[in-house]
């Protein structure tokens, strides 16, 4: 008995011991599986942030980064959605679709996706607002029993149930949020989202990345004071809406060029730091009416605003490309607009001052086939705007387009005229009223053509101004005419020497070395500088008012002297004339033509006369045409006319000819008469036959 007791109890206590060491085999046994199948998801894990990583490295752009995240997670975890949000700009605290999704092929999820793409997802709204808050991954259990879940609805009828996000950082901001849909509920898998949040690290360095090299495109393609785009750029960006409007002949673009009136006065006056200063305001207004223009008179415009840019060409250059214009009327529009918004006063370093701009416009209609090419004419529009008397737009035709080939023709020739010394000077006698005795000539400069035309300055002198050539040609007629002064006064003494009168533009008047120049050409020519007269008109008077009285001042210590041309034709401020040391001014022909006519001019006429006689200064009528003009000038008390009642500009020997017998030493012997300098002098008819008013010396009429 005792015996079969114990054998029974050996047989339970082996019993115990195998089943005691077969749950420990079976739980060694799973222990390893699980150990195992976490090393193998583990390795799995490792993969799948390897391979993103690796990507995103050789990724062309920050999409397809995230595409490939997307899907390489899906197929990984086996969640059958992913999608992807950015941040729309740097710093924004808002999510936008990037349109990016992995997604499964069957089942209709249309409202979900709509429902996604269309929404802006706000700080803390939704899972992404929510991951964007926390700037972690976030998990939830069921969507469709989610509160903070706007789209419970569709995802619940696209059959979703859990979601997971995590968030895309560039150093602590999110700049992009990832999201993932099962349609199994599943609790939260923190080692998944471990490893989510290092896969967000992996993509930010993409975006970083990019964002990097968009700094560096944009430096290239902006303009650093306005952040404008550049020339560069806007070139760019028209030769897309030239190549666009050839595909698509029924759209329409505009340019407008637009250029700041008298922006130099500013820079020059208030130095650049101001003009700078102006320059960013004005971009501001440009671009602020930009907008208006999108939201009111464009009401077609798309709802971003496509294509409207502003650009700074440099300088006071500004551009915009108005696209999807429907009628050219909508581009007048903007620059309308462009001028009012400009019409209020710009303060800039405490000085409060006026802009106006000159726009000139081109557009789709005439045609293009290159970008430079609608550049061009809006620029040349503009500068019939500028011509026209600024502060107006101009649009563009073919006429402009012929008139700046003729301009360049012009430009080239006038180059080979100086070249070739095919510039003359002609005289024109400047007269005392009261005896007609000439005490002085105006020189006035001619181009004597090869093929025999005499050329006015009416002709080229805009051209010349415009190129810069005025510079060598006014050199040229101030030591010319310097020069043939001397030899008169030589040839022809008198107690008051002869004056000569010599127009001086305001691009030469503007050189920094205009004094060391006419300075070097008295002292060159040998005049004595008091009988030198110098014409300016009262634009340069009125450029920069301080720097004109300095160089009037240096030029008048040399002993010249000033005339205002044109008198009354410009700004006409009487109040600045006291500021200038200017002996003469002449009144311009406009007013003595219509003297007689019209009250106005008479009256202007007459207020001249007092105004120089209080500031003592002498008065010079110049287009005296009649013998009428001359006796109301003289009742008036102006002492001096010029005219065709007197002479026309003669050429310099006719000008010799007519000294000869308007001085009473005439009977001089001739081979003593200085050369004729003027080729055009054997052209010229004998001064007696076409004047006879000055040609007898004194006229009886007028010496009464
Ligand atoms: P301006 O200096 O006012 O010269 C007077 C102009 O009036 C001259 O025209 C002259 O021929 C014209 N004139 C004189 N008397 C009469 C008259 O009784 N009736 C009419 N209808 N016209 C008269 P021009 O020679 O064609 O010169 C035109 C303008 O060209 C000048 O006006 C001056 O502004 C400019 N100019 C001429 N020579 C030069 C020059 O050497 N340098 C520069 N910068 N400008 C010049
Ligand atoms: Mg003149
Ligand atoms: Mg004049």
């Amino acid at each position: 008995m005792q015996s079969s007791t114990s054998g029974a109890e050996e047989v339970r206590r082996l019993q115990r011991r195998f089943e005691r060491e077969h749950s420990a085999r079976l739980a060694a046994e799973a222990i390893a599986e699980e150990g195992l199948r976490e090393l193998y998801a583990r390795q799995q894990q490792l993969l799948l942030l390897e391979a993103i990583a690796a990507a995103a490295n050789q990724s062309k752009s920050v999409e397809s980064a995230l595409q490939f995240a997307l899907t390489a997670v899906c197929e990984s975890t086996g969640w059958p959605l992913g999608h992807a949000y950015l941040v729309p700009s740097e710093g924004a605290k808002r999510l936008r679709s990037t349109g990016i999704w992995h997604r499964p092929q069957a089942g209709d999820m249309r409202a979900f996706f709509n429902a996604t793409e269309m929404t802006d997802f706000e700080w803390g709204a939704g899972l992404p607002g929510r991951v964007l808050v926390t700037s972690a991954p976030a998990w939830i259990a069921d969507v469709t029993a989610e509160s903070n879940f706007p789209r419970a609805h569709d995802a619940m009828k696209a059959g979703l149930k859990s979601a997971f996000a995590f968030p895309v950082l560039v150093g602590t901001d999110v700049a992009a949020v990832l999201e993932f849909f099962s349609d199994k509920a599943s609790t939260p898998d923190q080692i998944l989202l471990r490893l989510m949040s290092q896969i967000g690290t992996q993509l930010g360095r993409v975006i970083e990345r990019k964002r990097a090299e968009n700094d560096l495109l944009h430096d290239a393609s902006h303009d650093p004071l306005t952040t404008l785009p550049n020339r560069v750029l806007f070139l760019e960006l028209l030769a897309r809406a030239v190549a666009r409007n050839q595909r698509r002949p029924e759209t329409m673009f505009a340019v407008l060029f637009i250029d700041l009136d008298r922006f130099k006065v500013v820079n020059d006056s208030l130095g650049h730091h101001a003009g700078d200063h102006l320059l960013v305001e004005v971009a501001a207004r440009l671009s602020a009416s930009l907008r208006q223009s999108d939201m009111v008179a464009r009401s077609n415009a798309p709802r971003h605003g496509t294509c409207d840019t502003l650009a700074r060409l440099g300088g006071d250059e500004f551009t915009i490309l108005l696209d999807d214009l429907s009628d050219l009327s909508e581009a007048v529009g903007v620059a309308d607009r462009i001028q009012k918004t400009l019409a209020a006063p710009f303060v800039v370093e405490g000085q409060e001052f006026y802009a106006s701009a000159s726009i000139g416009i081109a557009s789709s209609k005439t045609g293009y086939t290159s970008a430079d090419a609608v550049l061009r004419d809006a620029d040349l529009a503009m500068y019939r705007a500028k011509t026209f008397g600024k502060a107006r737009y101009e649009i563009y035709d073919q006429t402009m387009h012929e008139a700046a080939i003729n301009r360049l023709t012009l430009e080239t020739n006038l180059r080979k005229a100086l070249k070739n010394e095919e510039f003359v000077l002609h005289y024109q006698p400047i007269v005392l009223l009261s005896t007609a005795e000439i005490i002085g000539f105006e020189a006035l400069v001619r181009w004597q053509k090869p093929d025999s035309d005499l050329v006015y300055p009416g002709d080229f002198i805009d051209v010349a101004e415009d190129t810069g050539l005025i510079l060598f040609i006014g050199m040229w007629v101030l030591r010319e005419a310097c020069r043939t002064m001397r030899l008169w006064q030589q040839e022809f003494p008198r107690q008051q020497p002869l004056i000569i009168s010599i127009n001086v533009s305001a691009r030469q008047f503007a050189q920094q070395d205009i004094v060391q120049q006419i300075r070097q050409i008295i002292h060159e020519t040998g005049i004595d500088p008091h009988t030198v007269k110098l014409e300016i008109t009262e634009s340069v008077t009125m450029d920069d008012a301080e720097r004109t009285v300095r160089v009037l001042s240096e030029l008048k210590e040399l002993g010249v002297r000033f005339s205002i041309d044109d008198f009354g034709t410009g700004y006409s401020s009487f109040s600045y004339l006291h500021r200038f040391p200017v002996d003469t001014l002449k009144i311009d022909r406009s007013f003595i033509s219509r003297m007689e006519q019209s009250g106005e001019s008479f009256e202007i006429v007459q207020t001249i006369m007092h105004l120089s006689r209080n500031l003592g200064m002498q008065v010079v009528a110049e287009g005296t045409e009649t013998e009428a003009h001359v006796e109301t000038l003289r009742s008036l008390g102006c002492d001096f006319g010029q005219g065709y009642f007197f002479s026309k500009p003669l050429s310099n020997a006719a000008a010799h000819d007519l000294l000869q017998a308007s001085t009473p030493m005439a009977n001089a012997p001739r081979a003593k008469r200085p050369l004729a300098t003027s080729r055009s002098a054997k052209r010229s008819a004998p001064p007696c036959a076409q004047h006879p008013v000055i040609s007898t010396g004194v006229n009886a009429a007028l010496s009464r």
